[in-house]
């Protein structure tokens, strides 16, 4: 386990416009403190909407000439940058982790999850070279893929470097300008990733960095410059977002939150599923999209249940398991607890009051694991999203009735199957309402080009946020028909 290391000073954050890191402009600013010591790390900026508007500005002129740029030299600016991505990623899993509370492990596998975003990326010129054909005698027609002009990317603390790399690397290489607008929350990662982004040579103003809250959200939603947003964070987010960037005539694709199912059967292997299970839902203490939050125990499953148990009980809340992320998390997750207790559930493991040892942890934000067993489909615990270390055990009787309650979830990120039994896990790879499925997997995150996205409310908008999708997502496809003589030879189409 690697404990984290902090910044060494107070990190004074800026926006980075038009290839400049603005001097403070704004007069507005928030601490960011660490979930793991709550020690002031950084000061952000909340930008208003004449800060936004200076930011599309430069990002206008920036998008003329990098969308005429060739896609091999707008690469060549993706391989620098990967190179410098994979040169300090190190430091970018240790500053990840210091403010959003993640596991120093946990950041470093989001960087390298951003890695696989830029291969993707990179493979373009090979993948996407369009398509040429002579469609009649004397015609063709050709695709040729354009940019949009000024994109955005507005993006949620959980993944402070993952789900800013899932977006830009692919909006930059199909020649937009992108802004990316983190959470307030997370903003240090945001800006070593533009600092290595212009040490990459990308022009001024093709990446651009505007932090603060829902005012500078919305003025991004509002502008007319800004062509597309993609947004990653909780339901009621993007749920408001995608109708009001639709009503302003935007491609939006919003991803929110989730409510993971874990199907557990008899036959699971003893071996595999408690340990998965345990780290699914303990995890980055339980704030990842994708971590378990309700076990459907089906029939009886009750070994596995006790070895769950006593493997979450080792588990010491800390840099091993990460904090969560404010002081209003731990009290919003304690009500959670006690709530679910009040409807009739079963504390099996109470994480409230724990903490690690040590002066350095006294301010954190922790919480240990929990278990809450006989939780009902009806009770809050089964249906709202907690976003902490907490397993809501179900009981069911039938693979049907397990498969009855997820599809009740209004969620639809992550579904996994635990079974030894290829039929069993079959059912639910089909039955399963969720966009991605795991047979015997915790955290079925789907690895690149393979592409990342939900159902129901877990995403609003059409195709995914990674992956072949993504490309229509940020890109027109212009049809070319072309004709260059009159001939006798031609069908009705020449
Ligand atoms: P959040 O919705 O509070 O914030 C996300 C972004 O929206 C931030 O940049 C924030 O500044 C901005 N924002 C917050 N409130 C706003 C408002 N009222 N109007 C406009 N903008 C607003 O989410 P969070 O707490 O940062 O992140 C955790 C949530 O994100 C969880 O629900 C988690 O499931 C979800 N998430 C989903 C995915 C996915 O792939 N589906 C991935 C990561 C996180």
């Amino acid at each position: 386990m690697s404990l984290v290391r902090f910044p060494e000073s107070v990190v004074s954050c800026r926006n980075l416009v038009g290839g400049e890191w603005q001097a403070p402009t704004e007069a507005q600013a928030q601490d960011v403190r660490s979930p793991y010591t709550g020690a002031l790390i950084g000061r952000v900026p909340l930008t208003t909407a004449s800060g936004v508007a200076q930011a599309v500005e430069a990002a206008k002129v920036a998008a003329h000439d990098w969308g005429l740029t060739p896609l091999r030299e707008r690469t060549q600016c993706l391989l620098a940058f990967r190179g410098l991505l994979e040169r300090h990623l190190e430091r970018l899993a240790h500053l990840a982790a210091s403010e959003s509370g993640k596991t120093v492990a946990e950041g470093r596998a989001g960087l390298l999850k951003g890695l696989e975003v830029c291969d993707f990326a990179l493979s373009l010129q090979q993948l996407d070279s369009g398509a040429h054909l002579e469609v009649s005698r004397g015609v063709t027609c050709e695709y040729r893929r354009e940019p949009l002009g000024v994109v955005a990317g507005i993006t949620p603390f959980n993944f402070p470097a993952m789900v800013p790399l899932w977006l830009f690397p692919i909006a930059v290489t199909l020649g937009n300008a992108f802004i990316l607008k983190p959470s307030e929350k997370v903003p240090l990662t945001a800006c070593a990733l533009g600092e290595l982004m212009v040490a990459a040579g990308y022009p001024p103003g093709v990446f651009s960095i505007v932090h603060g809250g829902k005012p500078a959200v919305d003025a991004l939603v509002e502008h007319p410059d800004v062509k597309a947003i993609a947004f990653v964070g909780s339901t009621p987010v993007a749920r408001h977002l995608y109708a009001e960037g639709c009503r302003h005539g935007k491609r939006v694709l919003a991803l929110g939150g989730a409510k993971n199912h874990l199907i557990v059967v008899p036959d699971a292997d003893p071996d595999l599923t408690p340990q998965a299970v345990v780290d699914s839902f303990t995890g980055c203490a339980g704030q990842r999209c994708m971590a378990a939050s309700v076990m459907l125990a089906v029939g009886n499953v009750q070994p596995l249940v006790e070895d769950i148990v006593r493997r979450a009980a080792r588990l010491e809340p800390g840099p091993g398991m990460g904090a969560l992320i404010d002081r209003g998390a731990v009290d919003r997750l304690e009500t959670a607890i006690a709530k679910a207790k009040a409807d009739g559930a079963l504390v099996l493991l109470d994480g409230r009051g724990r903490r690690p040892s040590g002066e350095l942890y006294a301010n954190g934000n922790w919480l240990g694991p929990t278990v809450l067993d006989g939780v009902r489909p009806d009770m809050e615990a089964a249906r709202l999203e907690l976003f902490g270390p907490v397993l809501s055990i179900v009981r069911v009787t039938t693979l049907s009735a397990a498969l009855a309650v997820e599809h009740a979830s209004p969620y639809g990120n992550a579904a996994s199957i635990f079974t030894t039994n290829g039929a069993v896990a079959q059912t639910v790879v089909e039955g399963a309402k969720a966009g991605m499925v795991g047979v015997n997997v915790g955290v079925p995150v789907p690895r690149e080009p393979f592409s990342f996205g939900g159902t129901g409310e877990s995403k609003f908008g059409h195709g995914d946020i990674t992956g072949p999708s993504s490309l229509d997502f940020w890109s027109h496809r212009k049809k070319v028909t072309r004709k260059w003589s009159a001939r006798s030879d031609g069908s009705w189409m020449s």
